[in-house]
């Protein structure tokens, strides 16, 4: 099949994708006027083909009987790294057993829910820990920045082929939607089951070595390490028992937000809205040598508590299938370069986000006590975060009062200008400068920030052999995902779960 390349307006692209089969689709907002790039299958006259011809989209997946496969893999971890090796090793014949610490999504979202309603912390069923990790109730943004690590088209086909849009086909950056992800999650595992695979939700493993002798399985059993980067009693099991862990650079901030109707009116989305869908940003700037950078921008959105242990509070953002709140969120961040920590410790990264994750909650909780008095607020059960206006951040200004915003659990104003270690804080106050010199009224006290972002990539890397694939200290074992240092984001990580799954295929276990 041939394809033709349309530039159209908004509205005209809308059209087009109503009656033909689309590609690919970007949206071009680099002038005033905004413009979107179609590709277009087209028969042997050129014509454009009819979006509901009868032309498969993709060749579907095989999957295997494996009840009663010969060859066993173990997966710890069901987010998007250990349900992708799940499903190609089954694929190719080989029978998967999921290990995962969280519940079945149905019952995480009632956990999720009650996280929400700031009535307690579980912290082992949350926005990080539970079937599909932290990929289910994300924003479920699917794209990755990097295109060399293999076949990420067959990434997009899977999560189509369980239930996800067709734009997820052809859209650089598709989207889900956190209200759509359980339900696609939810087939995964009705396929994985259904042909034989083994899911023992609630099981958190704590030992490697006990692990293969509960199991009844020989060491060799070849164990596919997909924990996320959240699980930090898991690292340091790992480190207890051996296996070799780095530190790796990460990122730290807080998380911005807007009105919609603000970030629409500064990047010309006015008028387009209905054809295309909230603006979002993508923001990168340079301070003292170090990037600062937007991240996991999530137009129409909410900020969500995505912490996992008690005592320390975490933001994130995630937006529903139509992302339709009034609001636009993004993590704002620093890099922070394994250097800038002192000492050897492989996991000195983790220590340090902790320690921040910890000062932003008992931040807050100071201030719940001091200024709002809110009754019953335990300490154990806050979820509310210390938050600035954005203005007042820049400016080093305490905020007398806080507008609103789509954090369920709540906000209390506080200090951050004053309390975030000076290299994140002063870089982001400069970063905040130079986003409104791109975007000039970026910069408002309409806008909030709140404390912290610290979980926007993995602090800690798991090497492993980038033939096998697997740990340069324990064979067998092989990391992957975004907790083993090799991936960031849903489609990464699932990439990554399939290539260990095809190294395990190809390996002589
Ligand atoms: C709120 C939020 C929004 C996000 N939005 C996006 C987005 O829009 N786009 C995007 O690409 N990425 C997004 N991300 C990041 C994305 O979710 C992760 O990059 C991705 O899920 C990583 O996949 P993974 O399989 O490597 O790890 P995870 O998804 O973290 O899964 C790891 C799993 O392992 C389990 N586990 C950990 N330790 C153990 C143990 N000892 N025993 C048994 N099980 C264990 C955990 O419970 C978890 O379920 C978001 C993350 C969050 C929290």
């Amino acid at each position: 099949m041939e394809s033709s390349q349309f530039i159209f307006s908004p509205r005209d692209a809308y059209a087009a994708e109503q009656k033909w089969r689309i590609v690919k689709r970007s949206v071009d907002a680099r002038q005033r006027e905004l413009k979107v790039h179609l590709t277009v299958l087209t028969d042997e006259n050129g014509q454009p083909i009819a979006k509901d011809a009868p032309i498969p989209l993709y060749e579907p997946p095989v999957f295997q009987d494996v009840h009663n496969a010969q060859r066993q893999v173990i997966i710890i971890g069901a987010g998007p790294a250990g349900l992708f090796a799940a499903l190609t090793l089954i694929e190719h014949g080989i029978k998967p057993i999921i290990y995962e610490r969280g519940k079945e999504v149905s019952e995480r979202k009632k956990d999720i829910a009650l996280l929400n309603r700031n009535e307690g912390l579980n912290p082992e069923s949350n926005y990080c820990f539970g079937e599909g990790g932290a990929g289910t109730f994300s924003d479920g943004k699917l794209f990755s920045r990097s295109k060399k690590r293999g076949n990420m088209q067959r990434v997009m086909e899977l999560f189509h082929y369980f239930g996800a849009p067709d734009t997820v086909l052809y859209e650089a950056h598709a989207h889900i939607g956190s209200d759509k992800l359980p339900s696609i999650i939810k087939r995964m595992r009705e396929c994985i089951l259904e042909h034989g695979g083994e899911i023992h939700f609630e099981t958190c493993v704590t030992s490697l070595k006990s692990l293969s002798g509960e199991a009844g399985l020989s060491l060799a059993t070849p164990t596919i390490l997909a924990i996320g980067h959240s699980a930090h009693d898991t690292y340091r099991m790992l480190a207890a028992e051996g296996v070799t862990l780095e530190t790796k650079g990460f990122a730290m901030g807080v998380r911005a937000e807007h009105p919609q109707a603000l970030i629409n009116k500064l990047m010309h989305y006015e008028g387009n809205v209905e054809f295309i869908g909230n603006a979002s940003y993508s923001l990168v700037t340079q301070v003292n040598g170090r990037g600062v950078y937007s991240f996991c921008m999530c137009p129409g959105g909410h900020i969500v508590p995505a912490g996992s242990e008690p005592g320390s509070c975490v933001v994130n953002g995630m937006s529903a299938s139509h992302r339709n709140s009034p609001y636009a969120n993004s993590g704002m961040v620093v890099q922070i370069n394994p250097e800038d920590i002192p000492g050897n410790d492989p996991l000195k990264g983790l220590l340090y986000q902790e320690a921040l994750e910890q000062k932003a909650y008992s931040e807050a909780v100071i201030q719940c006590n001091g200024h709002t008095g809110k009754a019953g607020l335990t300490v154990q059960r806050s979820a509310v975060a210390p938050a600035q206006r954005l203005k007042d951040f820049v400016e080093g200004r305490e905020s007398k009062s806080l507008p609103a915003c789509s954090y369920l659990p709540g906000t209390v104003p506080s200090r951050l200008d004053q309390w975030l270690p000076a290299h994140i804080g002063k870089r982001l106050q400069q970063g905040f400068r130079d986003f409104d010199r791109k975007y000039p009224g970026f910069l408002t006290n309409e806008a909030i920030i709140l404390g912290v972002e610290s979980r926007s990539s993995s602090a800690v890397r798991i090497p492993r052999d980038p033939e096998t694939l697997q740990s340069v200290s324990t064979p067998g074992l092989y990391p992957c995902g975004e907790g083993a240092g090799y991936a960031g984001g849903i489609t990464s990580s699932a990439l990554d779960g399939i290539n260990a799954a095809l190294a395990i295929k190809n390996a002589d276990h």
